[in-house]
């Protein structure tokens, strides 16, 4: 068996292309969606991200605004800095780049975020809407996940779904979404006794443990989907992702690879928790046809 690569670029392009439309219409009622992204310090890799994630938002037409700030910047002068994004009605989401420097508790900062302006989706209330159903803003990245295994017509319910990885960033709010969909969901982690035997009985397989090439093939149930959330990097400077894509090609019936799968998925979720922002503070309906198809 040979694997179906799914290509997360071209899924993310599908949403971005509705994300645009959504767009329209919001300039037409003269509303521009904007997203405020803040870093603080100088770590290159934060600085790309957030560069990626500024174009992103122009290629839809929605504003975006940088803000970088020093790393000696203290945890005040970043929740006072915060509480101004919160009351600019131009911002309808405000981002903080994780991580700040650790001086700063994360925590404190996501709090002085605005809930209903907390695209990523990490304030208490949208965890804890997560927890219950309700969630305005999913995170991004195992949002991104749901979207793509939704494209692509993976049948959810009734499946094992068998993430490794237990963050509050990726793998607790994607149990919590694949167990709203209906799967039957086991979370792994550093403590699991014996993980490859729990691996082999995922038909839904997600990866998001930070490890290069790590899950290997023989611990993939033969015909699973595979979803990699890892990015590594490689001593040579290549990304690759935390499942043996090699090995998991020959045993899997579609596997995300990395680069190119989840990660054009996480910043297109972020448009897309912005835009919903953006359109319930102009009072749209966003569970209306045109707003909301049915992958959006
Ligand atoms: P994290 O906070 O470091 O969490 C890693 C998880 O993996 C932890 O729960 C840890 O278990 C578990 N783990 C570590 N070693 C393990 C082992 N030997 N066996 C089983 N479980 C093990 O990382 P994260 O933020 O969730 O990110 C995970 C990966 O996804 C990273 O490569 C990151 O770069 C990537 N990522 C990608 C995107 C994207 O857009 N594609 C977005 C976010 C993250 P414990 O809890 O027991 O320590």
């Amino acid at each position: 068996m040979t694997a179906k690569i799914i290509d997360g670029k071209h899924i993310a392009e599908f949403f971005r292309a509705e994300y645009k439309l959504r767009v329209d219409r919001l300039l037409a009622a003269r509303v521009r969606p904007g997203l405020a992204v803040v870093i603080v310090g100088d770590d290159p890799a934060s600085q790309v991200y957030v560069r990626n994630k500024a174009r992103a938002c122009e290629s839809i037409g929605m504003h975006s605004e940088v803000h970088a700030l020093p790393g000696t910047t203290t945890q005040q002068m970043l929740t006072e800095f915060v509480g101004r994004l919160n009351a600019n009605p131009a911002l309808h989401g405000i981002l903080v780049q994780l991580p700040l420097p650790k001086e700063i508790d994360d925590r404190a900062v996501i709090e002085a975020i605005a809930a209903d302006k907390d695209v990523d989706g990490f304030h208490y209330a949208n965890m804890g809407a997560l927890v219950i159903d309700e969630s305005r803003y999913p995170p991004c990245t195992p949002f991104g996940v749901m979207k793509m295994l939704e494209y692509e017509g993976v049948q959810i319910e009734g499946k094992h779904a068998v993430i490794i990885g237990r963050s509050n960033i990726v793998g607790k709010p994607q149990a919590l979404l694949l167990l709203k969909a209906g799967a039957t969901v086991t979370v792994c982690h550093s403590k699991t006794v014996d993980l490859p035997a729990f691996c082999r009985s995922a038909d839904i397989l997600v990866a998001a443990v930070g490890r290069p090439n790590f899950v290997k093939g023989d611990w993939i149930k033969p015909g699973a989907v595979v979803i990699d959330v890892g990015i590594n990097r490689l001593a040579d400077g290549r990304l690759c992702g935390d499942v043996d894509f090699q090995e998991a090609l020959k045993v899997a019936a579609a596997i995300t690879p990395v680069p190119g799968g989840v990660g054009p998925m996480t910043i297109t979720m972020l448009l897309g928790n912005t835009l919903k922002a953006a359109e319930q503070a102009a009072g749209l309906n966003v569970g209306s046809p045109f707003a909301e198809t049915r992958l959006a």
